[in-house]
């Protein structure tokens, strides 16, 4: 028989450790073996003095089976469908978590390392309503704090939280990254690792250029544009979080060992190129609405509904009118377009346009860096190094530190290296 502890440790007055947070995203957990290896990374950190809070991915591929799976019990026999009820699509997709963190908790008890897994629900990670993409509202950390005065290690479920009304939330796609970084805020951590199949973060996709260089430090700024525009490496919401709350976050590989990508506050960066990198979206698509009334309310009239609907609009332009009429044209995501032309033939009556012309086969391509703030003539390098290329563009759009522009699908590849090579990003 086991004695009852006389006393549990006292967490507030317990001596406090230095805490880190470790991130592993899904190659990074792929299977046991590559959970073992992530928990000597562990292991290692914990050698070092730290208390970690260990954030999983699901397993690759993971989630994609399981949206794959929702969408097939929502719809009739052999069909998939395109909307469902997104309290259950989040009990199903979570799950993947779940199983990724009971698994890291045990190899690191295997490789002596006290760990206990968390659930969202267990911490809690609290998050709103909106199911799919829900938001942190705040994270109660008392209950891990107790446990790393007790001497054990937290293995956290990424990705999820629990809603108002108690039931599992998640937080968007790659949305493990956002999570590590809520954790860091809110443990105070003194790092937030984030591991992945990269070594860092790269002046475009490694996959797309293979002379794409690593950059040694990214601005809060220039990683949050990279990330929104495409860049897949970092959820966008980690990086709002990580600014907002000045979190340290360092982008390295779980395959092998080297200093990896630090995003950090402007100032912490010593020179910097006018341009900094080039993300791309690939799957895009553009409605025109042809003969709209060129008169107050009109853009109001085509929006409201599409925001109603839930699509995501990107870039607008509206032509001038010569008859009182229009053309107005805007991109949003390929996954979204049957949506749109459907809200809008539903929404024709009280818009008023003569036509709709879909085309899905768009691409966005962007420069980023905040370079750009002081330099005139970068928007026109860009447009030149395309046209060099025959590529033509069919939308723009600028802002302080970035411009953007909607091309052909089938150019994609051939624009991003175009301009990798004309803004001299590639490794010397
Ligand atoms: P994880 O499963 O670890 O979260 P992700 O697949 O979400 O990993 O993100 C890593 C991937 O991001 C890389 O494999 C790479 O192809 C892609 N990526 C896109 N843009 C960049 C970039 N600028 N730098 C590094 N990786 C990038
Ligand atoms: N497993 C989730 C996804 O694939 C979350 C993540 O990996 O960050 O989107
Ligand atoms: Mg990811």
């Amino acid at each position: 028989m086991t004695a009852a502890p006389l006393a549990t440790v006292d967490a507030a007055t317990a001596p406090r450790k230095p805490r880190l947070v470790m991130k592993f995203g899904g190659t990074s957990v792929r299977d046991v073996d590559r959970i073992r290896h992530a928990a000597l990374k562990v292991r290692r950190e914990v050698e070092r003095g730290y208390d970690v809070a260990v954030v999983v991915s699901a397993m690759a591929g993971e989630t994609n089976k399981l949206v794959d799976w929702v969408r097939e019990a929502a719809a009739a026999p052999g069909e998939r469908a395109a909307f469902y009820d997104a309290r259950e699509y989040d009990a199903v997709v979570a799950s993947g978590e779940l199983v990724t963190a009971g698994l890291m908790a045990l190899a690191l008890q295997q490789i002596g390392v006290p760990a206990r897994s968390w659930q969202g629900w267990q911490v809690p990670l609290v998050a709103n309503a909106a199911h799919g993409a829900a938001r942190i509202e705040r994270i109660e950390t008392a209950a891990l704090e107790q446990k790393f005065a007790e001497g054990l290690h937290a293995v956290i479920a990424g990705f999820q939280g629990v809603s108002p009304e108690g039931r599992v939330a998640t937080l968007g796609r790659g949305g493990s990254d956002t999570s590590a970084v809520a954790f860091a805020a809110a443990l105070g951590a003194e790092r937030c690792d984030i591991y992945t199949d990269v070594d860092g973060v790269y002046t475009t996709d490694p996959r797309l250029e293979p002379r794409a260089r690593k950059l040694d430090r990214i601005s809060y700024e220039e990683m949050l544009e990279l990330a929104s525009l495409g860049a897949k490496v970092l959820q966008t919401r980690s990086v709002e979080l990580a600014m907002r709350h000045r979190v340290r976050v360092n982008v390295l590989s779980s395959f092998e060992d080297g200093p990896g990508t630090l995003v950090c506050a402007e100032e912490e960066i010593m020179e910097s190129k006018v341009v900094s990198g080039v993300a791309f979206q690939r799957d895009e698509a553009k409605v025109t609405l042809l003969g709209v009334a060129d008169r107050p309310g009109v853009a109001a009239s085509v929006f409201g509904p599409l925001a109603e609907a839930g699509v995501n609009v990107d870039m607008i332009v509206q032509n001038i009118s010569e008859d009182g009429l229009t053309d107005m044209t805007f991109s949003t995501a390929a996954d979204d377009l049957e949506r749109a032309t459907a809200t809008l033939e539903a929404a024709r009556a009280g818009i008023g346009f003569r036509g709709l012309v879909a085309d899905r086969d768009v691409a966005k391509v962007s420069i980023v860096g905040i370079g750009m703030r002081s330099h005139a003539g970068v928007a026109q390098k860009m447009f030149a190094a395309l046209a060099a290329e025959g590529v033509n563009i069919k939308v723009i759009t600028t802002s302080e530190i970035k411009v953007s522009v909607l091309i052909d699908r089938k150019y994609l590849e051939l624009a991003v290296r175009a301009l990798h090579d004309a803004f001299e990003l590639h490794a010397d």
